[in-house]
């Protein structure tokens, strides 16, 4: 096999990679097809200058990658994060691909970043850098061709600026350039908890499967308090699961009777942190993914989920919250150990692209839905969605994560074969 360039070299893109070769092979993908699909349609690497607010001006590297859009306009997020780099925004602009097929959205698959630590930037730099980023790749997104929307590091807010950066540049105002946004300006309802409930939902498609019920018998960890995290927590404590841990970057808490989401958000509001809550034991996030507790939610970032971490796994669930938490090697082990249930990454954490598509399509008709209606239909996709997946790894004989990379390609294949080879 032809090897691939330096430019796409990291960790999660050698991984997707990996995962995209094996899926190819099983499905006895077209070779043409592997080919075209293994590496981006388009990538734009920009340079984004912005003043800081002691005058002097700052120059850091923003991309936006456009991996596929045979079923429709490339949509993904952007990312705000010290280690964002092409290959990282490539790896997560495949996966929104595979993502987006396999819910059956009429969307392909990118992503954008820039390569900076948004919690040292004050809200005024903040500002600039994203209005900067925005008129960089003014060209290259659009609508009906490219939709960004929140990633790790970015909100609503920065989603607001982009949406007036565009509609400025262009002279009107077009919320429907970015999903994600607040309410206010076109966004949807239900967006922002979106991912989480979505977690959740396959989480309660997993109980039913599997025969367990989510009530306070479930104690489940979350790694992660973020916006998919928090989400988690408050959704699993509405139909009464019992979160026993959740964790952020600098640490954890740990209550075997259980954590209240509203102490805890209230907590991180005052103190910016999880750390020092009180009624509660504090441990690495390493000793939260291997605590006694039957469901596991990584919802940090990549490659939390280690070889070493892999073989000391408790839980019998892992719900992906995050993008690739799982490296390679710790997949191989948690697939030969068996006695995990494994909801992938581009199923469990979906639900914030459903709902982003549609706020795309109440922008697009100007006439917005209510939120149970919402909820409602995301539930709906999610729940055939996990059924599919795992109607598919049962009649295959593979495990959930590899039947749901290649119910995604094997759609996006077929598209493609059937819109044919231009020119
Ligand atoms: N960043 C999210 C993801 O990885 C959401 C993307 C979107 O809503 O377009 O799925």
């Amino acid at each position: 096999m032809k090897k691939l360039t330096a430019e796409w070299d990291s960790p999660l893109f050698i991984q997707v990679q990996a995962q995209f070769e094996t899926a190819a092979k099983k499905l006895c993908l077209d070779e043409n097809l592997f080919y075209r699909l293994r590496v981006p349609d388009k990538a734009l690497i920009v340079s984004v200058p912005f003043r800081n607010d002691d005058g002097s001006i700052r120059v850091v590297p923003g991309y936006r990658v456009q991996h596929n859009d045979v079923l429709g306009p490339y949509k993904g997020g952007v990312r705000y994060h010290p280690l964002v780099n092409l290959g990282e925004v490539a790896a997560l602009a495949m996966l929104m691909t595979w993502k987006c097929a396999l819910v059956n959205l009429p969307l392909g698959g990118a992503k954008g970043g820039i390569q900076i630590d948004p919690g040292l930037l004050s809200r005024g730099e903040l500002q600039r850098m994203t209005r900067r980023y925005t008129s960089e790749i003014v060209n290259f997104i659009g609508p009906d061709v490219d939709i960004p929307a929140p990633d790790m590091g970015t909100n609503e807010q920065v989603m607001a600026w982009i949406m007036d950066t565009y509609s400025q540049l262009k002279g009107y105002a077009i919320p429907e350039i970015v999903t994600g946004k607040p309410v206010i300006i076109g966004g949807s309802l239900g967006r922002k908890e979106a991912t989480g409930r979505g977690v959740v939902y396959c989480l309660m498609e997993a109980a039913k499967l599997k025969g367990f019920k989510l009530d306070e018998h479930a104690r489940v960890a979350v790694q992660g308090f973020g916006n998919v995290g928090s989400a988690a927590v408050k959704k699993l404590e509405k139909i009464g699961a019992k979160v026993v841990a959740v964790s952020d970057v600098h640490s954890g808490v740990y209550n075997p009777r259980g954590l209240s989401y509203r102490a805890l958000t209230d907590w991180v509001n005052q103190h910016r942190r999880l750390e020092g809550f009180p009624e509660a034991e504090t441990v690495s996030n390493e000793e939260l993914a291997c605590l006694d507790a039957e469901i596991l939610i990584p919802a940090a970032t990549e490659g939390t989920i280690t070889p070493q971490i892999a073989k000391r796994l408790k839980c019998k669930v892992l719900a992906e919250g995050a993008n690739g938490p799982t490296t390679l090697e710790a997949d191989r082990i948690i697939e030969e150990r068996g006695d995990i249930f494994v909801i992938p990454d581009v199923l469990a954490n979906a639900g914030g692209v459903v709902v982003s598509y549609f706020e795309w399509v109440q922008d697009l008709q100007n006439y917005f839905w209510n939120e149970k209606e919402i909820n409602k239909k995301l539930f709906e996709i999610m729940s055939t969605a996990f059924q599919a997946v795992h109607a598919f790894a049962v009649e295959h004989k593979v495990g959930m994560r590899l039947a749901a990379l290649m119910t995604g390609i094997r759609k996006v294949s077929q598209a493609m074969l059937t819109r044919g080879f231009y020119p």
